[in-house]
């Protein structure tokens, strides 16, 4: 039974995703799926999650509060911490059955507010009581049945592979979330306010060093704008102020070229409502200094 409940709960979260996209509403998780007439829920409101069908957990659940915070640690897995500090309260004692027996689990990423980012199959790969913490390697679904493949080396270097790659994408999708709604979902720089036509735009690229995907080094910025601004077309520097390139400034074309980009230049940049979002001058400088060399 508990097999078959985890099969079908991977098979309805892909469902829900081709509906929803990545991220989920926490209600759909909390509210669940109907299994033969009973309702199994994906999600408690602690991190560790056993629906009461199942013997054992079918999710646990985590806040990423920064970047930093959930760095994946040497071998390239995440730290699970424990539910409280007693190593055997009943759900630190069901994570590490699912441990022994192998068991896959869902992971969910708090990506915002009631916002999560569902990863499957993943598995406890190692039990830490001192640390009172657990190791969570993510798979590959096409590995799901084979047994023993955190043994091998080749099944550890896939696993730290994928592990790192979930990672990032959930701190991506995080740093839009966070970006987006820092600018009350609008463009920075021309107020447009369709959620499809924005993206969160790093300030410093985000394979540098200062590129980290926290709000201070983001802007919400429409795509024109977007790859304005990444293409050294558009500059912002350190007093928020917007600056079109000179040669731009000059040239003589339809209201697009007019409107969009030229009328901009020397306007103020829209900043967020808390002024600990606002972006980093440092950063700013940094990336107005490029800008500058590029024109
Ligand atoms: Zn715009």
């Amino acid at each position: 039974m508990d097999e078959q409940i985890r099969l079908a709960a991977f098979a309805w979260l892909k469902k829900q995703t081709d509906i929803f996209g990545d991220t989920l509403p926490r209600e759909l998780l909390t509210e669940g799926f109907d299994y033969f007439g009973q309702r199994i829920r994906l999600m408690g409101p602690q991190g560790i999650w056993k629906p009461k069908q199942m013997d054992l957990p079918l999710s646990i659940t985590t806040v990423i509060d920064g970047p930093y915070d959930d760095k994946p640690d040497v071998k390239g897995f995440l730290t699970y911490r424990y539910r409280g500090k007693d190593p055997d309260h009943r759900d630190n004692a069901g994570l590490r059955e699912v441990m022994r027996l192998r068991k896959p689990l869902v992971y969910f990423f708090n990506i915002f507010p009631g916002k999560y980012l569902a990863t499957y199959p993943v598995f406890i790969v190692n039990d830490d009581p001192y640390n009172l913490s657990f190791t969570v390697a993510v798979d590959d679904i096409a590995y799901l049945n084979v047994d023993k493949v955190e043994d091998t080396l080749g099944g550890t270097a896939r696993r730290s592979y994928i592990t790192q790659t979930v990672l990032y994408r959930a701190h991506q999708r995080q740093f839009r979330e966070r970006v987006i709604a820092a600018y009350r979902s609008q463009c920075a720089l021309c107020r447009l306010k369709h959620i499809e036509l924005l993206d969160a735009a790093h300030i410093i690229g985000d394979r540098e060093e200062h590129g980290d995907p926290v709000v201070q080094n983001g802007l919400s910025l429409c795509k024109i704008h977007h790859a304005a601004f990444d293409n050294n077309i558009i500059g912002i520097n350190p007093d928020y102020q917007v600056i079109v390139r000179q040669d731009i400034l000059e040239e003589i074309d339809g209201p697009m070229l007019k409107y969009g980009l030229q009328s901009l230049n020397n306007s103020n940049l829209i900043l967020p409502s808390h002024k600990y979002d606002w972006p980093d001058r440092g950063r700013l400088e940094k990336r107005f200094d490029a800008f500058l060399k590029a024109g």
